[in-house]
């Protein structure tokens, strides 16, 4: 498909252009940021940059810093506003990274003692990993 077909069919991009209505808390020229339409918590927010790049590894520096720098703002928002002791920012790039929607956000999930959400990593593989092979692969 190309870019402008894509765009046309992109979700996120129709959020973007203000095609699709959602409860809007933040835009500048470069991001957007909106509630989730289906929440895991109260306050589920995402941020998604105005153009089109499906994932992070598409994703010029300069969009990926400011879509940290609102992602901060709008953690500390939430926690001051809706009482979050605590916030999860999580992105999924790629189908495999259980990424559904193709077109690059961050989630902001707030969090709480006893919220009864479990999202981080459990140990399930036995598998032996050799840390110094992977360490000297990832060496940048
Ligand atoms: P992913 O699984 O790709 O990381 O997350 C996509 C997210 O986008 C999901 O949490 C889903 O609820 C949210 N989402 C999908 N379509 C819409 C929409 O039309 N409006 C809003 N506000 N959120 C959406
Ligand atoms: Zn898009």
């Amino acid at each position: 498909m190309k870019d402008k077909e894509i765009q046309k069919s992109c979700i996120f991009c129709k959020i973007a252009n203000g095609e699709i209505p959602v409860y809007q808390i933040y835009e500048d020229e470069l991001v957007k940021a909106f509630l989730d339409v289906n929440p895991i918590a109260k306050g589920h927010t995402l941020v998604i940059p105005k153009k089109h790049y499906e994932n992070i590894f598409e994703t010029p520096d300069e969009v990926l810093e400011r879509i940290n720098i609102i992602c901060k703002k709008l953690a500390i928002k939430i926690k001051n506003k809706l009482g979050a002791t605590g916030i999860n920012i999580i992105n999924a790039s790629g189908k495999d990274a259980q990424q559904t929607v193709f077109h690059l956000h961050y989630h902001i999930i707030p969090r709480n003692q006893n919220d009864n959400l479990d999202l981080w990593f459990h140990k399930k593989s036995k598998e032996e990993i050799n840390l110094e092979e992977i360490k000297n692969k990832l060496l940048i």
